[in-house]
């Protein structure tokens, strides 16, 4: 069946029902249906051509048809598609694992593999939840260990345990009966931090944090020494730190991941997004020995981890995963990144002075720019990026705060084609 570019186009607005987006809006307006991606640039139906300036939604990080992860893939396909990790492994998850221990901190040393960033939340979340419950009989004081303490503003995916330690209430109101209350640290509060874990400390299973930024909060920075202090506090009470590295892992904050910025070490890492270079879905939550011992136990002990995914560890995705890293080394991508940041925050002083913008903040590549508070009824940004999508731009808003988060193989004429784009878009709107 081969259909015409308006055919594709109606056929999608009939049939296909988009994440997060406000589908009677999208049914009015021209839609845009991708076909073909090269380097940093997607490619519609029409054979238009724009800068992927979100990374195709974070995840990507060479750009798209990179040479070696096309490979890798090819030849994965011609051995195997997918088998499963339900008692029996595959050689691409075996060796991928081993690859990516080799890139964290050294306390990690077991990977358990699931397909999206919400799960390899949920996974620790319940992973943290069990360790407790799986030696509650041998210590009694963890009996009481049953909450969790997360960060005002946060986000760690869809699924209802991730809901539950997230805090974005546009997101997350409506579901509230369905989930379970979490403690919450506002506005990064030391003092408030302290408070809730010299009043509870005893009954809390784990802190979940999203290190050094927030993301989809609308990228807001940490502030100094917080994350070291969180780990501090953890210690001091028993507590398990739970980083959430689904957005800010391999590369995005100028370092290969996000708790390195104050040497910290997790003892739980949670990935997703760019673990495949964005070329396929996977996720990864990594734990320590520690974690992992205290599920090993005769198996009419009950203290099995029952959790798992039909498509878990996925041998495609794990072959992505081990060139994504290969990558990382043999072209030296986090070398090359630091002039682009430089370059990047340059280019950003500009947005800072316009009369509209509120606010500018970045890490790494990882950009939120926060408009003036315009009423949600107005859709600011997501007037903006229509303006920068007939500019031959991709971007996708978080509310009034735009987000770029190009590809880390961007090179610089096209990074300055972005960021001057983007800018001729939002003062055009604005
Ligand atoms: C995107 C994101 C998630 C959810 O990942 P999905 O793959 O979309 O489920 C979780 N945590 C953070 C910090 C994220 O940015």
């Amino acid at each position: 069946m081969k259909l015409h570019p308006e055919e594709i186009e109606h056929l999608d607005k009939q049939i296909v029902w988009h994440p997060f987006t406000q589908m009677q809006d999208y049914l009015r307006e021209q839609n845009l249906i991708i076909e073909r991606g090269e380097g940093c640039y997607l490619i519609d139906i029409y054979g238009k051509k724009y800068i992927d300036g979100v990374s195709s939604l974070w995840v990507n990080i060479h750009g798209h048809g990179h040479p070696k992860l096309k490979a890798s893939l090819k030849d994965q396909i011609d051995r195997l598609c997918h088998a499963t990790l339900l008692g029996q492994s595959t050689l691409p998850a075996t060796l991928f694992a081993k690859k990516l221990l080799g890139f964290v901190p050294e306390n990690l040393t077991k990977v358990f593999f699931s397909d999206n960033g919400a799960t390899s939340v949920e996974i620790a979340l319940k992973m943290a939840y069990q360790y407790f419950r799986n030696l509650e009989d041998k210590n009694s004081s963890f009996k009481k260990r049953r909450r969790f303490v997360n960060l005002a503003n946060a986000y760690h995916g869809d699924t209802l345990g991730s809901v539950s330690v997230g805090g974005i209430e546009l997101f997350h109101a409506v579901f509230k009966d369905l989930i379970f209350e979490p403690l919450t640290i506002q506005n990064f509060s030391i003092e408030q931090a302290e408070q809730i874990f010299k009043q509870q400390g005893e009954e809390i299973v784990a802190c979940v944090v999203e290190p050094m930024i927030q993301g989809a909060a609308g990228m807001r920075l940490m502030p100094p020494n917080f994350l070291s202090f969180l780990r501090k506090l953890c210690d001091r009470y028993g507590v398990f730190l739970i980083c959430d590295e689904v957005a800010t892992g391999f590369g995005r904050t100028g370092k290969m991941f996000a708790i390195e910025h104050e040497g910290i070490k997790p003892d739980f890492l949670c990935l997703a997004k760019g673990i495949t270079g964005g070329y396929l879905p996977l996720a990864a939550t990594l734990t320590t020995e520690s974690v992992f011992q205290a599920f090993c136990a005769d198996y009419r002990d009950f203290k099995t981890f029952f959790h798992g995914h039909s498509y878990t560890g996925n041998p495609l995705a794990c072959a992505a995963g081990l060139a994504n890293l290969e990558i990382f080394e043999e072209e030296q991508v986090l070398t090359h990144l630091q002039p682009k940041i430089k370059f990047l925050t340059k280019g950003l002083i500009k947005f800072q002075k316009h009369p509209h913008v509120k606010e500018v903040r970045q890490l790494g590549f990882m950009v939120g720019i926060e408009l003036d508070s315009y009423p949600i009824e107005q859709k600011m940004g997501h007037q903006v990026v229509l303006a920068a999508r007939k500019r031959g731009i991709i971007i996708r808003p978080l509310g009034n705060t735009l987000v770029l988060m190009p590809p880390l193989a961007i090179d610089l004429p096209t990074l300055q084609i972005l960021v001057q784009g983007v800018y001729d878009a939002m003062d055009e709107v604005t």
